[in-house]
This record gives structure tokens, sequence and C-alpha cells, in this order.
């Protein structure tokens, strides 16, 4: 439950980029002490200006309050800053790392915090600067319930979509990872498009509105196929692999005809053709998760 005293916790941050600026922002509007460090310390002063404490070092930062936020440019980084801390620096204070990272590296972290006999929650930021504090607001965390908890206001002043995950400190990472490749695979897929219309004299934004519609389309079919994914049963209830196996030769050669990139829609092919050497041509689309699941060797 909320109450005031846990809204306004005490918070540290540690990084000042740009993300690192928003993340101190927001704490300092939602009313939490805030105290900042960076290695460059002028990236302090404009949060200083708002109320923020410059701390002298890394070791001083972590001592003014019990919950720590990290976010440097990489995971070397957030090692470079933690590892030579004393040992008990961190001894029953929170660390939230917010730096972008793998799975592995996320329950590097965890089980080096418990060394040290810290809470760690890892996490993963899904929007820009501009949306910290925002409705927009997206940060997922995933680690121990019981270090989440205690600060969850406090750190729902990022954004409303503050998410917790789960326990597997390695959560955050792979949603991050997932939303990634959604993201380039849908991006790829509209520049193909462009390139493919450009050849006609059709701008992009004339053809926009066209593929905004079947983005909407496709999500659509996306319940179902999770449904499959996880039954592990692919009846093509909508059309078989073979299917969409002629259409996507069709998508090879209109490209090549055109001049246009085909590197593309060979490689969504050979996944097809992979999918289809393996039984699978008659099985609906969502059976090419195998592909995804197996590494080729390639
Ligand atoms: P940034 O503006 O380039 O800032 C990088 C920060 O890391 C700076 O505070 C920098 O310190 C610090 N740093 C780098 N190497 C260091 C080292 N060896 N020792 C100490 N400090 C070091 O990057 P950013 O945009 O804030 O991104 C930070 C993290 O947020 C990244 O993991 C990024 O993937 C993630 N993220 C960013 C966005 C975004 O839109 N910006 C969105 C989602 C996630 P100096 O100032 O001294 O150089």
């Amino acid at each position: 439950m909320r109450n005031h005293e846990a809204e306004h916790t005490p918070v540290t941050v540690i990084g000042l980029g740009l993300m690192g600026q928003a993340l101190a922002g927001a704490f300092l509007r939602a009313g939490h002490p805030t105290t900042v460090w960076n290695r460059t310390a002028s990236k302090a002063e404009e949060l200083v200006a708002q109320g923020a404490k410059s701390a002298g070092s890394v070791a001083e930062a972590v001592a003014a309050g019990p919950l720590v936020v990290v976010c440097v440019s990489d995971h070397d980084a957030v090692r470079t800053l933690l590892d030579p801390l004393d040992e008990t620096a961190l001894t029953g204070r929170t660390l939230v790392n917010l730096t972008s990272g793998t799975s592995a590296q996320a329950r590097e972290n965890a089980a080096w915090a418990a060394r040290r006999g810290a809470h760690y929650l890892d996490g993963a930021i899904l929007a820009g600067p501009d949306a910290i504090g925002t409705a927009d607001g997206v940060v997922l965390l995933s680690g121990e319930r019981s270090a989440f908890a205690p600060h969850e206001s406090t750190l729902t002043s990022l954004g409303a979509g503050t998410a917790f995950l789960g326990d597997d400190h390695g959560l955050a990472a792979l949603y991050d990872a997932a939303g990634l490749v959604m993201m380039w695979s849908i991006l790829n897929g509209f520049l193909q498009g462009a390139a493919l219309l450009g050849t006609a004299g059709v701008d992009a934004t004339e053809f926009t509105p066209f593929i905004t519609q079947g983005i909407g389309t496709v999500a659509g079919w996306l319940p179902g196929y999770a449904r499959q994914i996880d039954d592990g049963a692919y009846p093509a209830d909508d059309a078989a692999i073979d299917t969409h196996l002629a259409t996507m030769d069709h998508l090879i050669h209109e490209s090549e005809f055109l001049g246009v990139n085909p590197e593309l829609p060979r490689f969504i092919k050979a996944l097809a053709d992979r999918a289809v050497a393996r039984g699978h041509g008659g099985s609906g689309y969502a059976a090419m998760i195998e592909q995804f699941r197996q590494h080729s060797g390639k």
C-alpha cells in the first residue's frame, strides 16, 4: 500500500547520460530526495539546480540511500563502477540496474549483488528519455519480488508502464530482446515494402496507412499462434506453410526483377524451406517457431 513515506524514499542515480538524467529528473519531480553521480561531473549541474544532491564518489552516492539506480552505457561500465566498492557498501540496499544488457549479465550481476548482501533488480527501459516519468514510460523489472515490493511506488514514478515481470533476474533483458527483434523485423519489412513501391513512384508516406493497417491485422493473429506454440500443435487453420512458400518465391522474384535488395525475402524463404524439410509444409505458420528455437549452425 502506498504511503507518504514510501513515495519519498531517497534515491541514488549513478550515470547521468541522456537516460540517467531523465531518470533522476523523474524521481525529483515525484518528490524523492535524489542523489546523483556521474563520471563527467558537469552533467549533474542541471539536476542539482532542480534540487538533486551531487555525490563526490560512487561510494558516497551509494551510501546516500536504500535505493540505488545505475544507468550507464553497458555492462562493463557497470562493473567498472561497482566492483571497486567496499564489500559491505551495498549490504541491505536495493540495486536497480537499468543499463541495457543480456540475461546472462543480469544473472551475473544478481549473483554479485547477493554476495554483497544487496537486493538486485535488473531492468529494461522500453522508452526514450522524453517518456520517462510520463504515462508513456515503460520500465520492465525482474528479480526478487521482495526487492520490488517496497519500492514499487518509487520505481513507478519512472513511468506508468513500469512492470515487475518475475523473480528470474534475466527476464527484463529477455523481454527487451523480444521487443527489439519485433521492432527491427517490422521496420525492415516496412523498408522492403517502401523500396518495392518506390520503384512505381509511390511515396513511403502514401503507402504507410496501408502497412499500418497490415501491422494491426498481423497483430490480431498473434494470440492464436501463441496458443499453438504453447500447445506444441500447429494446425493450418488459416494457411499452410506450403501456401506461404509459393508467395515468398513471388516476393523474391519481384524484388530481383525490380532491382530491389532480395536478401530479406530470401532469408524469410530459407526459414520456411527448412520448416518444410522438417515435415511442416502442411502446418500453420506458428510451426516456424522451431526454426527460431534451433540454431542452424550457419
Ligand atoms: P549516454 O547518454 O551515452 O550516457 C552513457 C552514460 O554512461 C554516461 O553517464 C557515461 O558517463 C556513462 N559511462 C559510460 N562508460 C562509463 C565508464 N566506463 N565509467 C563510468 N561511467 C561510464 O547513454 P544513455 O542514452 O543514457 O543510455 C544509458 C543506458 O540506457 C544504456 O544501456 C542504454 O541502452 C539504455 N537505454 C537508453 C535509451 C535512450 O533512449 N537513451 C532507451 C532505452 C535504454 P560520462 O557522462 O562521463 O561519459
